[in-house]
């Protein structure tokens, strides 16, 4: 591809993340966003995947034992002359480490929020660490088919609750029973709801907003509620500004109905005007590095094996950040500043992984992997060093010494954990002086995982005896006098040897820092 071809290609990439409170609807959003991509054959199988049918691997049984969805994944479709990546996440709060790094892939996120609920925990959890992105943050109020909150409400939460300007740029008029459609300021016109019959029915606003005179809907009550509501907002409420929405201050702010397809097109055509394409990336070694910049350039945020029960393969997904990747071509790892060939690569359309002839800055590929890769690793072409920034990683708060119920399976014991901390699903510590191992994790669900797939995978049965909560605490190395480890905290060490406390609470970090005030804790690496 040429340069003018890479810009091409670059310019009509859209890659982003639905984030929400689990039952928000997300799963029902993206399957109707396949839809209009064309997906129809495979339409269902997001939902399919929930309920069992498209299990990738067996260990899922446990999303389908909770109803959850644990993994992520990745859609690519085209709509619109849009080449659209969207990068699914786990919903359950136990695995918000994975949605996180997620989030570190895309270029904007899509906030999908229950009409009805209001924002709820999980969906601020995530927005926060779009906000400290600076990504642009779109909001799609759903489920407008049913009893709603009032919308003045909904859109005074976004500012009060995450402190985020919003611009709503339809409004509902009613929900539930009374629901008649949306008042569109955005592409003036009212579209109106009809729930058994399929097409979209607009009816165009006079260039002051108003109904033609003979419209019947004009003489709603409901109607005109929502008119002057809007009325109201377009003189006293704020101002749409391109600026605030793409460093994430202002929020474009849309209606509908996932189930019914209510309103998602119209969302849909809106987000890719706006939304934006892949831009640069700070780097460690350079400046910024342009997207479509010659040299390739991707970092992986996530690692998951197993994914086919059939061959046993670890799938490490990088997000292209410069460039274009061709199939075969060779790289360098940063981390390793060795050579590797990406010959066995795939992208994702749908639930069928094909085979990638080129991807662009801005997609996502999946690269099989035989244990080269690690979460965060930067791979290049080109002479010139790149890497990009460590990926945060949370601080874990529970803990479980873990042990090989069968000492004789000592091998597959060892295998399994290397392969699960590698891939991210878990945080292994060793004990400094007698080597054992303690698991920690933000939520309990992945303990029950790891165990799960311990015994699916590596067929090794583990014993997991819970320490409880502790508060963990990096030392300087410089400063570590194994004797400051007491009965109230177990000194370990992480997987790239630093030292750091497993404190019991708080009181016991505090008598600690009492006793030696010189020594420096972090709460992070
Ligand atoms: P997720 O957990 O966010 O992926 O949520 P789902 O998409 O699985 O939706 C959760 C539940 O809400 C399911 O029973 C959906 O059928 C339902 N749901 C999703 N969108 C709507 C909607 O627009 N209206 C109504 N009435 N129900 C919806």
């Amino acid at each position: 591809m040429n340069k003018h071809g890479l810009q091409a290609a670059v310019a009509k990439r859209r890659t982003f993340a639905i984030i929400s409170h689990p039952d928000a609807g997300k799963t029902t959003i993206t399957e109707q966003l396949l839809l209009f991509g064309g997906i129809v054959r495979e339409a269902g199988t997001v939902k399919a995947r929930k309920s069992g049918n498209f299990a990738k691997s067996d260990w899922m049984e446990i999303e389908q034992k909770r109803g959850i969805s644990v993994t992520s994944s990745v859609m690519q479709f085209d709509y619109d002359d849009k080449r659209i990546n969207i990068l699914d996440t786990p919903g359950h709060e136990d695995f918000s480490e994975d949605t996180y790094r997620t989030l570190m892939a895309v270029d904007s996120a899509v906030m999908v929020i229950d009409a009805a609920k209001g924002i709820e925990p999980q969906t601020k959890k995530l927005f926060q660490i779009c906000k400290m992105r600076g990504i642009p943050i779109f909001t799609f109020m759903n489920k407008l088919d049913r009893d709603s909150r009032a919308p003045m409400e909904l859109v005074a939460q976004l500012e009060e609750v995450l402190g985020i300007e919003a611009y709503p740029m339809n409004w509902p008029i009613g929900s539930g029973r009374i629901f008649r459609g949306l008042y569109d300021r955005y592409n003036h016109r009212v579209e109106v709801f009809q729930p058994a019959t399929a097409g979209r029915v607009f009816k165009k606003l006079t260039p002051d907003g108003q109904l033609e005179n003979d419209d019947e809907l004009a003489s709603d009550e409901i109607y005109q509620e929502a008119k002057e509501e809007m009325d109201l907002i377009s003189e006293a409420g704020n101002q749409f500004d391109a600026q605030k929405i793409a460093q994430g201050q202002q929020t474009p702010v849309f209606f509908g109905s996932a189930l019914v397809n209510f309103g998602v097109q119209t969302f849909l055509d809106a987000y890719l005007e706006m939304a934006p394409a892949p831009g640069p990336h700070q780097t460690t070694t350079a400046t910024e590095i342009e997207p479509t910049a010659e040299q390739f350039s991707a970092f992986i945020f996530k690692i998951q094996a197993n994914m086919n029960p059939h061959h046993r393969d670890r799938i490490a997904f990088a997000r292209i950040c410069s460039g274009e990747f061709v199939k075969g071509m060779d790289v360098t790892l940063s981390r390793t500043e060795k050579s590797v060939r990406l010959s066995n690569v795939t992208e994702f359309m749908a639930n069928t992984r094909e085979n990638v002839e080129s991807a662009v800055a801005g997609d996502i590929i999946g690269l099989y992997d035989t244990g080269n890769f690690q979460i965060g690793d930067t791979i290049h072409t080109g002479k010139a060093a790149l890497a990009y920034p460590k990926l945060p990683q949370f601080t874990p708060e529970l803990f479980m010494r873990v042990s090989p119920k069968n000492v004789m399976k000592q091998k597959s014991f060892h295998k399994g954990i290397q392969q699960l901390v590698q891939e991210g699903a878990i945080q292994l510590y060793t004990t400094y002086l007698t080597n054992q191992y303690i698991l920690g994790a933000v939520g309990q669900l992945q303990f029950e995982v790891f165990k799960f797939r311990m015994k699916n995978e590596y067929n090794s049965d583990v014993l997991l005896e819970p320490l409880g909560h502790k508060t963990a605490r990096w030392i300087d190395p410089e400063q570590l006098d194994e004797k400051m480890s007491s009965a109230r905290n177990i000194l370990v060490k992480d997987r790239n040897g630093a030292p750091l406390f497993l404190f019991e609470n708080k009181f016991a970090e505090r008598w600690f820092q009492d006793k030696y005030p010189d020594v420096q804790l972090t709460s992070k690496l």
